[in-house]
């Protein structure tokens, strides 16, 4: 399930808030219930849409907040104005919420808003804070923040580990369908102690290069290099390029796997200590459970994970473990917990120079193509038992062919069809 889709309303390109109510999503006008129904879609086949904090405007939103319906009564002109219970609220305006410091609220609100302090709009704007501060009920981090991605090494993985368990089990909600307490302890756990894997640069790059096309795989026991895992590359992968991260963990038959986005340095300096506090690096993007046997393909939102799992399995990378520093092991020992494992994914070195590529008039039949191509996978039956009488079925992975110096050709998949086949059988098509 993607949890990154903004919506906006296609009437007034307004950015709505969005809450489930027994089971269904309700989408709601920012501040004021304006006079036409909201007609919620994409934000992203809008041309400009209007996204700011609800409460100064201009700050990024990264909370919603539920309060009760606000209602402000103007006793003397006997009307009454209609807010929200939903608010959409920018970091700082949520530190002074969280303060309760609402004339530091309404300063900061009014002074973004160029409104004079003793304005009719700066009482309205008051009673309004009060409202929310006095009435609020709980916030849900909000998963449709365009964040600036953060630059991921391999050092940095236990902290930011860390801070994701700490979220999960920390009383900010997240959206509906990852907020289950159990589910998310259960996660916390998880991770807790889960390897993480750190993909390097040059490996992210092939990665990038392959993952568009890569033929669908089938979710298996080994596809994965561990049971579960916590996995990142250096910078955001997927078209688009938002996906940061990827925790999976063993669920039912199948996995609980969520992909996350990076939280970059999007704010101001004195800010930035208390959302790595309180947020971290990672915000969950897409959660789905992939059910054993299930097939995935590069174009899936959590293809590039199924592509880097598959290129690890064919041996084109290396997994070697980082050393962290002192200070990262003894903080552990510290406290008493296991030292993080973190592994760092490379492409192997070459061990053999490559070979000479000369068309020497050897008895080769076919010409060796001069690129690399992805394979697609397949069942096979496979002999086993007693003088081999018996046959099971196996998934043969896909896999990108060819020798490592070659270029990559895209939208190039050599698609093997039927059962049995070899190697020396495969038909080749361009798709
Ligand atoms: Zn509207
Ligand atoms: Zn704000």
């Amino acid at each position: 399930m993607n949890l990154a889709t903004l919506t906006a309303c296609a009437t007034c390109r307004q950015v709505l808030t969005e809450h489930s109510d027994e089971g269904r999503t309700v989408y709601r006008h920012p501040v004021t219930e304006d006079r036409h129904e909201v007609v919620p879609i994409d934000a992203g086949e809008l041309q400009e849409v209007f996204h700011g904090c609800h409460t100064c405007t201009v700050g990024l939103p990264i909370w919603n907040y539920r309060t009760g319906l606000i209602q402000i009564g103007d006793l003397a002109a006997g009307v009454v104005a209609t807010y929200t219970d939903r608010w959409h609220v920018c970091y700082r305006c949520a530190q002074f919420i969280e303060a309760d410091d609402s004339e530091a609220l309404t300063a900061h609100c009014a002074a973004a808003m160029l409104l004079p302090p003793r304005s009719d709009e700066y009482a309205i704007l008051r009673t309004l804070h009060r409202g929310i501060i006095l009435g609020r009920e709980g916030r849900t981090l909000l998963t449709t923040t365009d964040w600036p991605p953060a630059r991921i090494t391999a050092d940095m993985l236990p902290k930011i580990r860390d801070r994701l368990t700490r979220l999960l089990r920390g009383p900010a909600n997240l959206p509906t369908p990852i907020n289950n307490p159990d589910q998310r302890r259960a996660l916390a756990n998880h991770l807790d102690l889960v390897p993480m894997y750190w993909i390097n640069r040059e490996f992210t790059d092939l990665v990038n290069e392959v993952s568009g096309d890569q033929p669908p795989a089938t979710a298996t026991d080994d596809i994965a290099p561990t049971p579960a895992g916590l996995l990142a590359w250096p910078e955001p992968v997927g078209s688009p390029r938002h996906l940061a991260a990827v925790s999976w963990t063993p669920h039912a038959d199948g996995w609980h796997v969520i992909g996350y986005r990076s939280v970059g340095s999007a704010l101001d300096d004195d800010l930035m200590p208390a959302l790595r506090h309180e947020i971290g690096w990672l915000v969950p993007i897409h959660a789905e459970y992939i059910a054993r046997g299930a097939t995935l393909d590069g174009r899936h939102p959590l293809g590039p994970l199924i592509t880097t799992w598959l290129l690890i399995n064919q041996q084109m990378a290396e997994v070697v473990p980082a050393k962290l520093p002192k200070g990262t092991t003894k903080a552990y020992q510290h406290r008493r917990l296991p030292a993080p494992e973190v592994r760092i994914v490379r492409i192997k070195p070459r061990s053999t120079p490559p070979p000479e590529r000369t068309q020497s008039a050897s008895a080769r039949t076919r010409a060796k193509p001069d690129y690399r191509f992805w394979v697609s996978g397949h069942k096979r039956q496979q002999p086993y038992g007693p003088g081999r009488s018996l046959r099971r079925t196996i998934d043969i992975q896909p896999f990108l062919k060819g020798d490592e110096d070659l270029p990559i050709k895209m939208s190039t998949t050599v698609r093997v069809l039927g059962t049995p086949v070899t190697d020396k059988k495969r038909s080749t098509e361009n798709g």
